[in-house]
């Protein structure tokens, strides 16, 4: 007979076992920055027995490049990544934040707002490197004023999660980061609602990223807060910088991903990430590579530091 017992679906949102992602905006081709990001996350998955889920966040058109999105997929596949279950896509998941924004906007903690930059940027608020939303449409608008986009309420308890590589974590949103947008003033929904919502439905266990997106965390707890949705575990991971100390990025001009380079690649994003894969490796197949990292990888060694220059 077959077993008729149930079995979780690899979209179960209460997974009993480890779940991970890797989560590339369709922006470009991957370059070693998001090598280490993929490598992270899947071998914090992979050493657990647990599940490495791949999403293609593409909610933003104006920033995507046509066939990215299928060129990361086949350099993930290059490189010997396998995930588990179908690729998401965020641009078929309109619908699901539709809904998260509904029910946010029923507790009344979100509100339309009609500054533009130029306007926040001019407030006492916003000066500094930083613009911080001061909160000037919280009240309401006035009958000639438009509505831009939809700013969520930020203002409440701080928010603490202890990170599993940067350490304990606290933030007071409304005075370090301030009310942020969840609806952009072009229509589209901004990323801290897709992925806030996308982790905690996903099922994410963990969320294992880049030091870059430190400061996003607690924008997407919040979201998670007011939806009475789970939150991860998180850990972000050192970044890699350029000898100019920026962050690798298509706009800094960092090399797409050479895959006849992989095994040197992947030896060189273990090596970053602290585990000491002997030199000999180097040159060897990436299936011997990937075992060697599978039994060694060690997530204590992960340097705590912001960034790394390669
Ligand atoms: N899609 C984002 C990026 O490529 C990362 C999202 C995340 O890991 O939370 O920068």
């Amino acid at each position: 007979m077959p077993d008729q017992s149930p079995r979780p679906s690899p979209l179960d949102p209460r997974p009993s076992i480890y779940r991970g992602r890797f989560a590339p905006s369709p922006t470009g081709p991957l370059h070693f920055g998001s090598l280490i990001a993929a490598v992270g996350s899947y071998l914090e998955a992979k050493s657990q027995q647990g599940e490495w889920l791949l999403r293609i966040d593409d909610i933003d058109p104006p920033r995507e490049v046509a066939g990215a999105g299928d060129a990361i997929l086949r350099t993930l596949e290059n490189f010997g990544f396998e995930w588990d279950g179908p690729v998401t896509y965020q641009s078929r998941r309109h619908a699901i934040y539709l809904d998260a924004l509904a029910t946010l906007q029923d507790t009344g903690r979100v509100y339309p707002c009609a500054c533009s930059r130029k306007r926040i940027a001019e407030s006492q608020a916003g000066s500094g490197n930083k613009s911080i939303y001061p909160g000037t449409c919280r009240a309401g608008l006035g009958p000639d004023q438009t509505p831009r986009m939809l700013r969520i309420d930020s203002r409440g308890p701080a928010i603490h999660f202890a990170d599993r590589i940067q350490g304990p974590c606290v933030y007071e949103l409304e005075t370090e980061l301030g009310d942020f947008v969840v609806r952009r003033a072009d229509g589209l929904f901004a990323y801290q609602l897709a992925t806030g919502v996308d982790d905690a439905l996903q099922g994410i266990s963990e969320v294992v990223r880049g030091r870059d997106l430190l400061d996003s965390t607690p924008c997407q707890i919040l979201i998670q807060q007011r939806l009475d949705l789970a939150t991860p575990v998180y850990a972000h991971l050192p970044v890699a910088v350029n000898q100019q100390g920026q962050k690798l990025s298509k706009q800094n001009l960092a090399p797409a991903l050479d895959t006849d380079q992989a095994p040197a690649l992947l030896w060189q994003a273990l090596n970053f990430l602290g585990q000491n894969a002997p030199s000999e490796l180097r040159n060897t197949s990436l299936d011997m590579l990937w075992q060697w990292a599978f039994r060694q990888w060690q997530p204590n060694n992960i340097p705590r530091r912001q960034t790394i220059q390669t």
